[in-house]
């Protein structure tokens, strides 16, 4: 084997890309790969980033000597900060928070009433200023606005105003109630009050018209999957339409055209009519005829899936390449079906449809007026370089009336004479 040494170029983009794996690295440590606990994981980041946005200010109020005990007061508030966001973290990370049934796995809002208590905890420590703090609570109560629903929100304004009234009693208490206190915390009060209500309204339809969007984002995903899926099948088989074939069909020789038309085995077609289909309809009414028709998809179908597992156990196809189709089948309209059959020579076909052929005719099909025989007629032709689907299709086709013209019950390959069964 002849080592192969890399060229210049790729060494350089080799060199480029490095960075770049070391950062998916450490992000998919950080955040995992569960793209919603990713977001949550993002959003208590961005909590927790925000309380250091708080610093310079602080910084100023330490100056003027507006903290009591000074950067010690602060460095331990941040510690506390710290260490109940690395819980929330762990927490969040580690996907317990979504096993818990009674609790929201971002823990927003306990985020939020944690983010209230450390306020009250600066607001304690504060000798002046305590008022111009008062916007940490905007802030931290804005993160609701992700994920809270107008009671949750509600319910944690409640909880810091009641943590809130607590510290402005005790704090009229420690002071002895002097009376130019008592009427300016009265305002503050009033005025978180407000806020808080306020932002939990606000906040509260904010997210409700997120949640609405993201349900009918949802509904519209579903609405078009489901389009997409009845715009492929048809309808009373559930096999592929004549549409999806064609393109089925296109694709793969598209495929065989890109690599040269160098595969041994290329793709083989082949056509199926029911014989004297109308007959069944005429005999047994036309609602015996779908039931047929479906029979005879299902056995088809489940030929072909148990012949592509016999010939490529474990995979779509014997390369192992993921680009090449598995034998597929579909409608072609009335009783007409079609084969593709990717990666087939002609043997291959002719095994193959063998198989189908006694999978339909050997059993009778059970229909509510009682089982029915059934038989085909089939055309094959095995694609040759250069060939467009329009004019394989065609040969199998052409195939296919020379069995019907044999007396039915046999298939015809366009290069071959006919093979009874
Ligand atoms: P041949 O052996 O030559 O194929 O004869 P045939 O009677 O099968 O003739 P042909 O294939 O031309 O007939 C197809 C018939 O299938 C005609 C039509 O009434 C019937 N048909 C088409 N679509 C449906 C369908 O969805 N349900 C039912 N029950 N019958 C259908
Ligand atoms: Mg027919």
């Amino acid at each position: 084997m002849t080592e192969r040494k890399p060229t210049a170029g790729t060494e350089a983009s080799e060199a480029a890309s490095q960075p770049h794996r070391v950062r998916e690295r450490l992000t998919i440590r950080l955040f995992g790969r569960e793209p919603l606990r990713a977001l949550r994981i993002r959003r208590t980041l961005l909590g927790f980033v925000s309380y250091f946005t708080y610093l310079p200010a602080l910084a100023v109020a330490v100056h003027l000597g507006w903290v009591r005990g000074g950067w010690a007061s602060i460095a331990l508030i941040l510690l506390l900060v710290i260490v109940a966001n690395t819980l929330f973290y762990a927490l969040i990370r580690s996907g317990i928070t979504e096993r818990w049934p009674f609790s929201d796995p971002s823990l927003t809002a306990v985020q939020i009433a944690t983010a209230s208590l450390v306020i009250l905890l600066l607001l304690a420590v504060l000798r002046r200023g305590t008022d111009l703090f008062l916007s940490l609570y905007f802030a931290s109560f804005f993160f609701g606005v992700f994920q809270l629903k107008r009671e949750e929100y509600l319910r944690v304004a409640l909880f810091a105003i009641l943590a809130f009234l607590t510290f402005f009693f005790w704090r009229l208490t420690a002071q002895g109630y002097p009376l130019r206190a008592v009427g300016k915390d009265a305002v503050s009060l009033l005025i978180l009050v407000t806020l808080l209500v306020w932002i939990s309204l606000m906040g509260g339809y904010v997210s409700t018209l997120r949640e609405k969007n993201r349900r009918a984002r949802a509904e519209l995903e579903q609405a078009l999957a489901r389009i997409r899926e009845l715009s492929v099948r048809d309808d009373l088989t559930g096999l592929w339409n004549r549409r999806h074939l064609r393109e089925i069909l296109e694709r793969e020789i598209a495929r065989i055209e890109r690599r040269g038309n160098t595969e041994p085995d290329g793709l083989a077609l082949a056509v199926l009519d029911i014989d004297n289909f109308k007959t069944i309809n005429d005999t047994f009414g036309h609602g015996v005829g779908d039931e047929v028709l479906k029979a005879v998809a299902v056995r088809l179908e489940t030929t072909l899936r148990r012949q592509d597992w016999i010939a490529h156990p474990g995979g779509s196809a014997s390369s192992g390449d993921p680009e090449i189709l598995a034998s597929t089948v579909g409608r072609f309209g009335g009783d007409e079906f079609v084969l593709v059959l990717p990666e087939t020579g002609e043997r291959g076909a002719q095994a193959c449809l063998e198989r189908v052929f006694r999978a339909v005719a050997d059993e009778p099909v059970a229909t509510t007026a009682g089982p029915v025989r059934v038989s085909l007629s089939v055309g094959a032709a095995c694609r040759r370089a250069g060939e467009s689907s329009a004019q394989l299709f065609a040969r199998a086709d052409r195939a296919l009336y020379r069995a019907k013209a044999a007396g039915r019950g046999c298939f015809f390959t366009d290069e071959a004479s006919a093979s009874e069964t």
